[in-house]
Parts: C-alpha cells; sequence; structure tokens
C-alpha cells in the first residue's frame, strides 16, 4: 500500500522533477527560500511534517537494537535493510561495518554523503528499552544519535517518495565508531578507504537541537602506565615508585598554562594503580584527555604532556638514584583530528540559509564529531542537530523531546536538497 502511494505521488511530481527547481548555487544567501519557492520541495517538506509521527516510530524501533561500541552489527543490518526497502542503490555494509546506500544524481558531482552514526556509549551490559511518555522518548541513545538515525531515513525517504532529482548523488552512511574509543574508526574508514577521495560534502546529523557544528574540536588520549619492582613499604624503602611519579606528572599536568582562544583544555580522567596502602606499588595508571579545536594548540598541548611525563619520570628516578628504575608507556588511545570550516564557507552558508527560510534560529557551534575527519581532510563538511531537544546525553536516562522536532527534519531535507547542487 505504501509503494503504490509512493508511486501516486512520483508521477504527480515527476514533471516538476525533471525540469529541477531553479535556485541559486550552494553559499548564496537566499538558497533556501528560493528551494522552498519549488512546488514539489514545497510538497515533500509538508509530507515530511505530517510524517514526524512515523519519524519518531523508526527513531524508537532503530534504538531498540542495541549498539554497543565496537558491536554495531545489529543494528547496522536493520539500517542497510532499510536502505533497501526504501530504493536506495548499491546498499552494502564496508569493511569498518558502515552502511552504505547510494542515491544517483543527474550527473557525477557534487557528491554529498549524509549521516548519521550507529553505535551508543553504552557497553553490552547496559539494558536497551525505550519508553514513551506524550512528546518525551527515553532511553539510552535515543538522542545521540538514534535521532539521526531515523532522520537520515526520513531524508532518505523523502527524495524516493517524492521522486526528486538532484544535480549530484547523495550516499546515505549509518557509521560505526563515532564515540569515545571508537575513535572515528567508521570514518576514518570511510573517507580513506570506502569513498576515498570520492566525497565532495559530507553532514552527519547527530543528537537533538538545531545546532550547527562547523567548528571540530580535536581530541589526543592517553592511558599513561609508570611501572616498577615494586615491594614492601618499609622493607623496601628507597626505590622509585610508580605511584609517587604519576603524582609528579599530574602535578605537572596541572600546572600547564593553555590559551581561553582557541580554547584548549586538558583532564586527568581515570587514575589507579597500587595493591596495598603498605606496598610500593609495581604499576599506577592515569587516562588524560586532550582537546583544542585548533590543531597547532592542540600540539602544543600534547608536547607539554610529553614533558610532564618525561619530566615526572627522570624526577622520581633521580630521586632514588635509579633504585628500582621505572619505566613509561604512554599509549594513545584517542586520536580526534581538529579542524573548522569557516562560516563563510558555502556549506555553513547554505545551512544558515535553509534554516533561517524555515524560520529557525541560527546556531553555530562547536563539536566534536564524524565531521572533524572530513575537516581535517579539508573536505566541506558540517555536523547538524536533528531537532527537538534532548538531556541526559550518555546516561541511561537519555529523553528526547519531540515537541517540533519535524524542524530537525524539514532542515535536513532541505539541507541535503541544497548540498548536492
Ligand atoms: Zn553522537
Amino acid at each position: 500500500m505504501l509503494r503504490a502511494y509512493a508511486i501516486t505521488i512520483a508521477a504527480l511530481f515527476l514533471f516538476d522533477a525533471q525540469a529541477g527547481p531553479r535556485v541559486p548555487a550552494v553559499g548564496t544567501a537566499d538558497l533556501g527560500a528560493q528551494l522552498l519557492q519549488d512546488a514539489t520541495v514545497k510538497n515533500a517538506i509538508d509530507r515530511l511534517k505530517r510524517g514526524e509521527p512515523q519519524v519518531l516510530d523508526e527513531q524508537i524501533r532503530v534504538c531498540e537494537i542495541p549498539a554497543p561500541p565496537f558491536k554495531e552489527a545489529r543494528r547496522a543490518d536493520a539500517v542497510r535493510r532499510s536502505f533497501e526497502t526504501l530504493g536506495l542503490k548499491d546498499v552494502r555494509i564496508d569493511r569498518a561495518g558502515n552502511v552504505l546506500g547510494e542515491r544517483a544524481g543527474s550527473g557525477p558531482t557534487p557528491h554529498l554523503v549524509f549521516s548519521a552514526h550507529l553505535d551508543t556509549v553504552f557497553g553490552e551490559e547496559v539494558p536497551i528499552r525505550m519508553t514513551r511518555s506524550g512528546a518525551v522518548l527515553k532511553g539510552p541513545g535515543i538522542g545521540d544519535d538514534c535521532r539521526g538515525l531515523a532522520v537520515l531515513l526520513a531524508v532518505a525517504r523523502t527524495f524516493e517518495e517524492n521522486n526528486i532529482v538532484t544535480p549530484g548523488p547523495i550516499t546515505f552512511v549509518a557509521t560505526v565508531g563515532e564515540e569515545g574509543l571508537g575513535d572515528l574508526r567508521g570514518v576514518k574508514e570511510l573517507f580513506n578507504g570506502t569513498l576515498k577521495g570520492r566525497v565532495d560534502r559530507f553532514v552527519s546529523v547527530d543528537g537533538a537541537g538545531l545546532g550547527i557544528t562547523h567548528v571540530a574540536v580535536g581530541s589526543l588520549r592517553y592511558r599513561v602506565t609508570f611501572k616498577g619492582t615494586g615491594g614492601h613499604s618499609y622493607g623496601d624503602f628507597g626505590i622509585a615508585n610508580p605511584v609517587h611519579a604519576l603524582g609528579r606528572a599530574i602535578a605537572r599536568m596541572g600546572d600547564t598554562r593553555v590559551p581561553d582562544v582557541p580554547k584548549t583544555t586538558f583532564n586527568v580522567g581515570r587514575i589507579g594503580g597500587g595493591t596495598s596502602v603498605n606496598a610500593i606499588a609495581s604499576e599506577a595508571w592515569m587516562e588524560v584527555d586532550l582537546r583544542s579545536s585548533d590543531r597547532a594548540a592542540l600540539h602544543a598541548l600534547d608536547a607539554a604532556l610529553q614533558r610532564a611525563l618525561d619530566g615526572a619520570l627522570a624526577a622520581e628516578n633521580a630521586r632514588w638514584g635509579n633504585r628500582g628504575r621505572l619505566t613509561l608507556s604512554k599509549q594513545l588511545v584517542g586520536d580526534r583530528p581538529a579542524g573548522r570550516v569557516s562560516a563563510d564557507a558555502p556549506i555553513v552558508q547554505a545551512a544558515q540559509s535553509v534554516t533561517r527560510a524555515l524560520g529557525l534560529p541560527v546556531s553555530l557551534d562547536e563539536g566534536s564529531t564524524d565531521a572533524n575527519l572530513a575537516m581535517s581532510l579539508g573536505i566541506p563538511a558540517i555536523t547538524v542537530d536533528g531537532g527537538g531537544s534532548a538531556s541526559g546525553t550518555h546516561s541511561v536516562d537519555e529523553a528526547f523531546d519531540s515537541t517540533n522536532s519535524w524542524q530537525g527534519t524539514v532542515r535536513a531535507f532541505l539541507l541535503a536538497l541544497a548540498l548536492t547542487r
């Protein structure tokens, strides 16, 4: 029944679609307003607005399939089936586990990649159950990024159902590994392998709200371990102590000066080690997170961390005349490149233009998302919020308030349309 309906609508708009709306180029301020004047586009938006309940159902359906870090396969398979049902072409799952589906344009360029991420921050032990009370949907991952996935599917469906012909092709992608230690492994494979050299524009739909992220906060994360022989606190006193070395390192790190602008931050997030109050530890460790929206500032902060660590090691060993000499290991567990796309860049202008055209507030943000990688490679990229509002992101009490969430769905569709020309 749905299929028959789709064909009818497609036939209705075929003529308009073939002609294609006459609109200014990407980056022009009134692009959004011009797109809205096209009858096909207007009708598509009306349907999309009315269809928001279906988008919310899909958001819950996708989110009820667990997608712990490094274990996104089940959710990926569900998205793959949705892509196929929607009529996308060459639907496939790449080496990293990203799901891809293509939609041809009338020409080969510009090639837009439109995406959302599959993974959540929640481990397998976290029960995944969604509830709904009025406009509020609740459950782990419901906003971040089940919202993005639902919007992604809605945008793909809108192009297909309305038979909209775009100048350039769109590849819809559900990525793996966006969160935490996933370390952007999905987009790393996408840009360095699966679609290498073939992406002209990249959009990630991530989370709730209406923001436009055009500054990518980069981060480096380390697990640092000091090791020694260890021993009895009294009997073996006089040897270097890994816990003391860790303390020296944290103190040196804590004194590091960082610029306010560009915002640059450091955090020792977790520490551990030792066996007993009356034992000299044989091991002490910490996890450190460094961030900046500026590549050079992040690099400088990284150098400061290395100096703090090497200095702490040398000082602790020297203090005890190299008795029970310590070793130090620094394991890089996260590397998300910084980047930015100018607020004046065509892709950011297009996002602002379609947002304004819908009468919505424009908010330019910075963040750490799948778009980081594209930006670091010099590919025009942004991340947009998927509408609605969220609370408790990354917690088991995560909630998504769907009041006016259609705005995010419609904005995403208009943006995709704008970026194919
Ligand atoms: Zn996210």
